[in-house]
């Protein structure tokens, strides 16, 4: 079977994405090549994000490579918080301070939209890389709703949903989530190859 690499050990992403490709493809994550490099996000943009991970993978292990790079961008913020989705309010993946400043960034400001996006860029052989683009609308609350799912969840209201994604089963969210998305196209496009 072809192995590819996903780079990345978040571990609910690896099982999705085993599940998805089960057969087809034996999808490595970056412990299992031996990489426990700190690989550096560099870029402006997802894509950009994306790429050099899949890229950082390539070209010093060798495999054929998947990286992901996601976010909350906010209109009325200009696109915040964007590429530093994660670490909004200094510390990495700190869930309840990345929330409590969006809200106070949002205090009086009645135009609520905002995207998750997500992109995936795909290193395969000596091809030109490939992108994968995801993304759902919605609005944010004046409050968390929900304890599910992770991150912005519990102040994410998809549009026409009466509850946001922290209320929302994983397949409930898959199904529209900007990351459901973006993995439907990366697994149409391997299985058609
Ligand atoms: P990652 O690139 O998928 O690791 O996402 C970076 C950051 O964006 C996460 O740490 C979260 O703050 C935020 N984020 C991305 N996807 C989601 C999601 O589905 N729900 C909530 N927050 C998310």
């Amino acid at each position: 079977m072809k192995e590819l690499v996903f780079a990345s050990n978040n571990a609910n992403k690896l099982r999705e994405l085993r599940e998805l490709l089960d057969g087809k493809y034996m999808v490595l994550s970056l412990s299992d090549i031996g990489c426990h490099d700190d690989i550096p996000e560099e870029s402006d943009s997802f894509e950009g994000n994306a790429l050099g991970k899949a890229l950082w993978v390539k070209e010093r292990y060798g495999y054929d490579c998947f990286a992901d790079d996601s976010g909350l961008e906010v209109f009325a913020l200009g696109g915040e918080p964007g590429i530093y989705s994660a670490r909004y309010a200094g510390c990495d993946h700190d869930s309840a301070a990345n929330n409590a400043k969006l809200l106070e960034r949002l205090e009086n400001i009645n135009d609520r939209r905002a995207r998750f996006r997500t992109a995936i860029a795909l290193v395969c052989g000596d091809k030109q890389p490939i992108f994968f683009n995801g993304y759902v609308d919605g609005e944010i609350l004046k409050e968390e709703h929900g304890a599910g799912g992770f991150g912005y969840d519990p102040l994410f209201r998809p549009d026409g949903w009466d509850k946001t994604f922290a209320e929302a089963s994983p397949e409930e969210k898959n199904a529209v989530s900007h990351r459901g998305m973006a993995v439907r196209k990366l697994v149409a496009y391997l299985e058609a190859k």
